[in-house]
């Protein structure tokens, strides 16, 4: 135990080969490297190790941590709620406070980006288990209303929407599904919205056109009677943040409404500021009919995540009379909402998600254009508020990858990361996702860093 306070590096990287199996991880490499890189303090956006290193966290841990790192205050308020009720379930007709002021502060979140049909919140711990909500309620709702046969979800290739077996099968990761033998029946997975992949040099307007059509198609395909929902992050995350051409959401819902398909909103990244908007739907002008929220929520500093729903479904629901039989031991647990409560009181008074829109989301376009899109290796350089992408090209002013199959990134994000600058690599292109309370400073540490990168993998 010693070892641990002590944070006895090479002793804790022995017991991390021995006996820790860390998630999305090959353990033959975590063998190989001998054990994971250990990560000890933080603060603010910089990240240590165990080594002593300080890193530029251009990646808000997992794309959550919006708020920065060692508040003081989220700390106090967990340990405070932990002295009055460390814990009471939400099953069985009982609740405890902060659930339900969350659920309340949530919806009137919800009802100033969306205009007041998202009233109702479910808690879970995590992004993947929001998404089985999704799934499980949204099967629910239309067998409650008597079209049991709307049980089909269409989603998108390279969406990420968990890990779970649902949330694995929604998300359109070829090499998820290998694992487990998914997808699990009935989930459609249809064209993504990837201009730089998939679109280029084609017009945004006729790209949209075309993957919102490729939607359409399969749904006629399928039989329009048989859809319950469609499921999109507004900006897909870990599939490369593939941000959408211009007009694609609003085809989206438009198909949604002709065949009376529930749309639903993956926020689990795009929402709480991300964007420079509170909701990612907000940013793209699209109504749905369920959001599935985590991350940003909390910032990371405690696991919970929230569904939310329309009146419409509750409706559906309190009209049959049948208990919803799904929940977890954590819905609602009362110290991760006391946290998400003081970590939405921080997002508001710093008014965080206001200078991500006006500020920093500019800013980091702007260095991002300037220092990263002319680099020869450099296909493209994108981002929306405070997430973008390099797309790392064989020849410039082309989207020809180089050979190797997508090691080009790893590449670039292992000289970034040994320069001091944590970001990730999706094949053939650096992600990032940083803290909102990022400086300008430390925007032009991370586009400096990306760029020298770059030049040693040249
Ligand atoms: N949905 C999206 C869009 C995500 O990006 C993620 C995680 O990255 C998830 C769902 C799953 O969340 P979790 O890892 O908390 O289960």
């Amino acid at each position: 135990m010693s070892s641990l306070r002590n944070h006895d590096i090479p002793a804790l990287r022995q017991l991390d080969v021995a006996h820790h199996l860390p998630a999305q991880s090959s353990y033959a490499l975590q063998q190989e490297l001998g054990g994971s890189r250990i990560i000890t303090h933080a603060k603010g956006c910089t990240v240590t190790d165990g080594e002593g290193h300080s890193l530029l966290d251009g990646m808000a841990g997992l794309w959550c941590v919006n708020v920065g790192y060692g508040r003081d205050e989220l700390a106090e308020v967990a340990y405070r709620q932990m002295l009055e009720l460390p814990y009471y379930n939400t099953f069985f007709r009982t609740a405890t406070p902060p659930p339900v002021e969350l659920a309340a502060r949530l919806a009137g979140l919800l009802a100033k980006a969306h205009g007041g049909e998202l009233q109702h919140i479910f808690f879970n711990s995590s992004g993947s288990e929001s998404n089985d909500t999704v799934f499980r309620l949204v099967r629910t709702y239309w067998m409650l209303k008597g079209q049991g046969d709307r049980s089909v979800f269409i989603s998108r290739h390279n969406a990420y929407h968990g890990s779970t077996v649902a949330s694995a099968s929604l998300g359109g990761m070829d090499f998820m599904h290998v694992q487990g033998g998914l997808p699990i029946p009935g989930i459609e997975h249809v064209m993504q919205p990837y201009p730089f992949g998939e679109g280029f040099g084609e017009d945004p307007e006729a790209f949209a056109a075309r993957a919102a059509q490729a939607i359409e198609d399969r749904i006629l395909a399928i039989g329009p009677e048989k859809i319950a929902a469609f499921i999109g992050e507004p900006v897909q995350g870990a599939g490369g943040v593939i941000i959408p051409p211009p007009g694609y959401w609003q085809k989206v819902e438009a198909i949604c409404r002709k065949y009376g398909i529930l749309l639903v909103a993956d926020e689990v990244i795009c929402g709480f500021g991300r964007l420079g908007s509170w909701f990612g739907f907000q940013h793209f002008g699209f109504t749905p009919d369920i959001v599935s929220m985590a991350k940003g929520l909390s910032s990371g500093y405690l696991p919970i995540s929230a569904t939310a729903v329309s009146r419409e479904i509750v409706a559906t629901l309190r009209a049959s009379g049948e208990e919803f039989v799904h929940g977890y031991t954590y819905s609602g647990h009362p110290v991760c909402a006391a946290v998400a409560l003081a970590n939405l009181d921080i997002l508001e008074r710093e008014d965080l998600i206001g200078r991500t829109a006006r500020d920093t989301g500019p800013y980091l376009a702007a260095a991002m254009a300037e220092r990263l899109a002319p680099h020869p290796l450099v296909g493209e350089a994108r981002s929306l508020g405070l997430i973008g992408a390099v797309e790392i090209v064989a020849e410039k002013g082309t989207n020809r990858r180089h050979g190797g199959g997508g090691k080009a990134g790893p590449i670039v994000r292992d000289h970034c990361i040994a320069r001091g600058l944590m970001v990730r690599a999706i094949r053939d292109s650096i992600v990032m996702s940083p803290p909102l309370v990022i400086t300008h400073a430390q925007i032009d540490q991370l586009v400096d860093t990306i760029a020298a990168a770059l030049d040693d993998a040249g």
